[in-house]
């Protein structure tokens, strides 16, 4: 652990158990995930089995109950996790972060049957799991998604799906998919969540999506035809979808915050040692004083939004009334600023940082994206504006 990582831990005084988990996700990222990120990305190659190897170390079930088989960890341990985990890859980093928040929706608002026979599966990372509620014609505005689900069966004991859901992490790869679709009227009130497993009859995936970045992992359709689903994988009761989606959301968005946190720590550790290196005019890079000013905003702004960060992830941990505002907050600032720190260091690499083999512009592209989803950061300012007016 560097020493900049350490000053914004003692600011919030993590603990031994902190520092511990810090350290573990730290070793297994440099071992098990930076050798070979550049490679995955080249190939856009799925790591399925490196990613169930975090699920003996407990990242399958970060703040999952213990009773099955959960690591029930607080929000700012997942932060110190996705952080040391997106310093090697931030893809890598964001697909254990999905695949925890559709687990945590599960442990949430699942029946204890439901609990019991889906999660310790989940949480040893033996299955995988996707979060579904995008659909092509709706992102932002997610209410007004048309999935539907229709009770049928004897005594109403399936539903049927019939729809699709868009740019789905993980699709055709994750054994879970849990889903938001339509079993009611226009609105949110009218959304129920389900637990769908691959093997459904009817579900099938699209293409794997040409994408800027993330290239390790894949972005499908998930497509429903006539889709059968036990009704004992409904999540809670109808009509409650919406606010389990959204719940997801607050911790996902810190989650997604620290992989920018960790892939642009990661740039500027590259680009500093890089300027100490590199000659220009007969010295080192890191002697012009333009370049010098530009490494101390990097730094400076990457520490706000690590203590900003860590703030937001103590607020949810503590349950705070205004935790949503600082969730969404932190995933604004935290994203933007990631993004900006790890093209200026591309910058600083000149030609070469334009090279895959430096593994600069995998970070730009990668982070590229944390802007768009879990909510724009759009959709962040208009969370944050409805707090600060009082709409919420
Ligand atoms: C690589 C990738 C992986 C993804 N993974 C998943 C996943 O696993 N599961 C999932 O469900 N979704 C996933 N998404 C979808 C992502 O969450 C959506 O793309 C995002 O929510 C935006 O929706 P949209 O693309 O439909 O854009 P739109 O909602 O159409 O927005 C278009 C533009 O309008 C802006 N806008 C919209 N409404 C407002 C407003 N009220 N005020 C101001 N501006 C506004 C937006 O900010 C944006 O700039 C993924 C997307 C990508 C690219």
């Amino acid at each position: 652990m560097d020493s900049a990582v350490q000053a914004a831990g003692s600011q919030f005084e993590l603990n031994e158990d902190q520092r511990a988990i810090q350290e573990m996700a730290e070793a297994f990222a440099a071992e098990r995930v930076a050798p070979n990120a550049l490679e995955w990305d080249r190939e856009r190659h799925f790591p399925a089995d490196v990613i169930r190897e975090t699920g003996p170390l407990g990242l399958g079930g970060i703040y999952i109950r213990d009773d099955v088989g959960g690591s029930a960890l607080g929000r700012l341990d997942a932060v110190l996790i996705f952080e040391a985990l997106s310093r090697a890859c931030p893809a890598f980093s964001s697909f254990i972060s999905i695949h925890n928040m559709a687990a945590s929706m599960i442990d949430r608002f699942g029946s204890d049957e439901q609990r019991q026979r889906i999660l310790p599966k989940l949480t040893s990372m033996e299955w995988l799991a996707s979060y579904c509620l995008t659909e092509p014609g709706s992102g932002s505005d997610a209410a007004a998604l048309k999935t539907k689900a229709e009770r049928s069966g004897g005594n109403g004991s399936d539903y049927v799906l019939n729809g699709a859901k868009q740019f789905i992490s993980g699709a055709g790869d994750s054994d879970v998919y849990v889903v938001m679709a339509r079993t009611g009227a226009e609105g949110p009130k009218g959304i129920s969540t389900f637990v769908v497993p691959k093997d459904a009859p009817g579900l099938s995936f699209g293409a794997n999506e040409k994408k800027m970045g993330w290239h390790m992992q894949s972005t499908r359709q998930v497509i429903f035809e006539d889709c059968k689903v036990p009704a004992e994988n409904l999540l809670s009761s109808e009509g409650a979808g919406f606010g389990i989606a959204m719940a997801g959301l607050d911790g996902g968005r810190l989650n997604i915050a620290a992989c920018s946190l960790g892939g642009a720590q990661s740039a500027l550790d590259k680009a500093l040692a890089y300027a100490s290196e590199r000659k220009a005019f007969g010295k080192t890079i890191d002697q012009f004083q333009a370049l010098q000013f530009k490494l101390a905003d990097m730094e400076t702004e990457l520490q706000a939004s690590r203590i900003f960060l860590y703030a937001a992830a103590s607020k949810l941990d503590a349950k705070a009334h205004d935790a949503s505002k600082w969730s969404a907050m932190a995933k604004r600032f935290v994203t933007d600023t990631g993004f900006r720190i790890a093209n200026d260091a591309l910058q600083l690499f000149g030609g070469y940082g334009y090279l895959h083999d430096y593994g600069v512009e995998k970070l730009v592209r990668d982070l590229r994206v944390h802007q768009i989803l879990e909510g724009t950061n759009e959709i962040m300012r208009v969370i944050v504006a409805r707090h600060m007016i009082g709409r919420q």
